[in-house]
């Protein structure tokens, strides 16, 4: 038995996250994914409920104000946050949780001294400026002005990087999706989490 983990993934939109995150989850079938709230408007093929819980920022501050939000953020003019209640439930069940959040939210678990000692932070860098730079282009679901000044932004998000306990470079999807995966199997085994184990040494040492 053991809580779970709080498995954050930072890194500027392009850099592959969205696609890590799912092949994740679909080799880990034991983690949760936190589902965000935001203010930002659908894109296509996003679903309510499923990529985000799309609400107005009226809805967004009331939850502020009741405490709902783990840790929220301005992004881009958007502001993003985190339910609170699932991400409890699931780590009191022992699931890891995985986060799809910015350096700020990032910074604000930490900040939560209850929950700081299971979080495990993860960066994941773009190979080149100009990868990061075609893959927000092919995505196409952004307008223009919204892709330029994404690439503005990732110098700032990139900035961060030395926040988090490990940095992963994507330029090539296995094997960045390998050494994700890798992080939160080595860190489900870090002694200070094995709870349990005291007993099961004590059994394990009687029987020799
Ligand atoms: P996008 O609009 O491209 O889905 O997300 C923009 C940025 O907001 C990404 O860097 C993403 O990680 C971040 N983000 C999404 N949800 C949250 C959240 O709940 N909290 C924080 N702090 N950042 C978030």
């Amino acid at each position: 038995a053991r809580r779970g983990i709080l498995f954050v993934l930072s890194s500027p939109s392009g850099a592959g996250k969205t696609t890590l995150s799912r092949r994740l989850l679909a080799a880990e079938p034991q983690v949760r994914m936190s589902v965000s709230v935001t203010t930002r408007k659908a894109r296509p093929g996003e679903i309510d409920g499923v990529h985000y819980h799309f609400i107005d920022e009226g809805e967004f501050r009331r939850r502020v104000a009741a405490g709902e939000l783990l840790e929220w953020a301005n992004v881009f003019g958007r502001l993003y946050g985190t339910p609170k209640a699932p991400v409890m439930q699931w780590l009191d069940a022992g699931h890891d949780v995985l986060f799809d959040i910015d350096w700020q939210g990032a910074q604000q678990l930490a900040a939560v001294t209850e929950l700081a000692r299971d979080l495990v932070r993860v960066f994941i860098l773009p190979p080149d400026g100009p990868t990061l730079h075609a893959r927000l282009v092919a995505r196409a679901q952004d307008a223009h002005d919204v892709v330029a000044e994404r690439m503005k932004k990732a110098a700032g998000e990139i900035s961060h990087w030395h926040e988090y306990d490990y940095v992963v470079v994507n330029r090539d999807l296995e094997a960045a999706a390998e050494e994700i995966r890798a992080v939160l199997l080595a860190e489900r085994v870090r002694r200070t989490r094995r709870h349990g184990l005291q007993g099961f040494v004590a059994r394990l040492l009687r029987d020799l």
